[in-house]
């Protein structure tokens, strides 16, 4: 953790030389732990082509209409940050009238509601980019969504209905992170696949509150009474009368990085095609061109995630007899912000995916006290879902329910879910042995409010790393009995 987030390695970026020195650690250190090249041409990787899409100065947004008056322009970091798609040449140019959607479903994730998807087309879809606090869904964990969707399925939502863009409006009750860290993830160079240039939307962008407070207003509504309305579970499509004029200008480039991937063969030769993955992303967001400490050293998101996967190479590799089926320890690239690196396996599996018994993914493991719960997030109808439960009784580490629409959940193991992959994130959860109630939930909240994001997410030498080693042990349980189920 304390070399994955040193300044040296300049925050990770795929396709900088930080970036490839910390793929090249990773595969070094698979190799050490003992576990085989599982990448390309019997390598430990596996190359991912991206295309990085950075705006320049004088980007604007232009609202008209509504109640009348001067245009409301926004402006570029201050209002509005985002991510134009990476097919458009030299300048996002458009103009389009503007949907809101509230934060839940609208009609475009299931085939079934094309009218919904009718209504979306071409526009600029308006969400609150995370439900209001509090009216989050509980439930069992992997709990089947009641249409309320996270960011990132908004994001698809609208793409596959033919949305122009989006225009998410953040609220730092509702993330728990504040303005500048969503301006630290999408209001820079950023990257994606090369194979989604051509289908993406135009601009996948985000408000500040106080932006989206000024637009809905505009068009004659209370961003309060909006915000209640979310408590219904309603699908929301409010046109708002309003224009937007967007004019981006950006640079394009291609740039090449690569997921680092290791495994260890399982030892029955009839199920060796058959998997149980560990995954973490190794990428960070580089550096800021201002500042006093410019590199966003990324030590909990992800540091830690890898650190977990390297310890999980060396336990399987530790063991006497190798489980029947193969382990997979994949740290994949372009984790942030829309996890291109995951995408693109999913798409290029090295393994079959229909043979993926099990993926169990680490993102951000808090190195503070010893938990005395777990928190996973993934599809609780899989089959595996028993050893799970299972590895979790015997180290006396209760399940909290959590959710699908969880947005940790709707990273990396999302992409996998889709596919029909029993795939799940695995971290704390709320309760720490011998701490009062969520003293877990507490300190997450503070290394969101604080930390995430932003440069000061570095490692500090008096972590207590007995967080992280539970959360192994666990993960290393439960997916060994699914490597050994018959
Ligand atoms: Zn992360």
């Amino acid at each position: 953790m304390r070399f994955l987030a040193h300044d040296l390695l300049e925050g990770r970026a795929p396709g900088t030389r930080g970036g490839r020195l910390a793929a090249e650690y990773l595969a070094s250190q698979f190799a050490v732990a003992g576990a085989l090249p599982a990448g390309e041409k019997g390598t430990y990787f596996q190359e991912v082509p991206l295309v990085s899409v950075r705006v320049r100065a004088g980007a604007i947004l232009r609202i008209r209409g509504g109640r009348g008056g001067e245009p409301i322009d926004l402006v570029w970091l201050e209002d509005f940050v985002g991510i134009p798609g990476a097919r458009e040449a030299g300048e996002v140019s458009l103009s389009a009238p503007l949907v809101f959607v509230g934060s839940g479903g609208f009609g475009s994730e299931s085939a079934a509601d094309p009218p919904g998807a009718a209504k979306i087309q071409g526009k600029v879809v308006v969400a609150f980019a995370e439900p209001p606090p509090g009216r989050r869904e509980k439930g069992s964990p992997g709990g089947k969504s009641s249409g309320r969707l996270s960011w990132r399925q908004k994001l698809e939502a609208a793409r596959r209905a033919g949305a122009a863009g989006t225009l998410l409006i953040h609220s730092e009750e509702a993330s728990g992170y504040p303005w500048e860290a969503v301006r630290a993830t999408w209001g820079r160079e950023a990257v994606g696949l090369e194979e989604d240039a051509r289908t993406g939307l135009r601009f996948a962008g985000w408000l500040s509150w106080e932006a989206g407070q000024r637009l809905l207003t505009r068009a004659g509504h209370s961003a309060e009474a909006l915000w209640k309305l979310e408590s219904t579970q309603k699908p929301l499509r409010l046109p708002l009368k309003l224009e937007i004029q967007m004019h981006i200008p950006l640079v394009t480039r291609r740039l090449r990085s690569a997921n680092a991937v290791a495994m260890i063969p399982g030892s029955a030769p009839e199920r060796r095609q058959e998997t149980v993955v560990f995954l973490a992303h190794w990428d960070h967001l580089g550096t800021r061109a201002e500042g006093e400490d410019r590199v966003y050293n990324g030590a909990v998101d992800n540091a830690t995630g890898c650190a977990a996967l390297l310890e999980l190479a060396r336990l399987w590799a530790s063991l006497e007899k190798e489980p029947a089926r193969t382990a997979l320890f994949l740290a994949v690239t372009a984790g942030e912000p829309v996890e291109a690196g995951s995408r693109w396996y999913v798409r290029h599996p090295l393994m079959p995916l229909e043979k993926t018994r099990l993926l169990l993914s680490f993102d951000s493991l808090l190195p503070v006290g010893v938990p005395a719960s777990v928190a996973v997030a993934g599809p609780a109808d899989a089959g595996v879902w028993a050893q799970i439960r299972d590895a979790a009784r015997r180290l006396r580490l209760p399940i909290e329910s959590g959710s699908g629409q969880d947005n940790g959940f709707c990273a990396s193991p999302y992409w996998f879910v889709q596919a029909g992959v029993a795939a799940y994130r695995v971290r704390m959860g709320a309760r720490l042995a011998g701490r009062r109630d969520s003293a877990g939930a507490a300190l997450w909240r503070s290394y969101l409010s604080r930390d995430y994001h932003r440069p000061t997410d570095e490692f500090h030498a008096d972590w207590d790393c007995a967080a992280l080693a539970r959360i192994v042990e666990f993960a290393f349980l439960a997916g060994r009995m699914a490597a050994d189920l018959p």
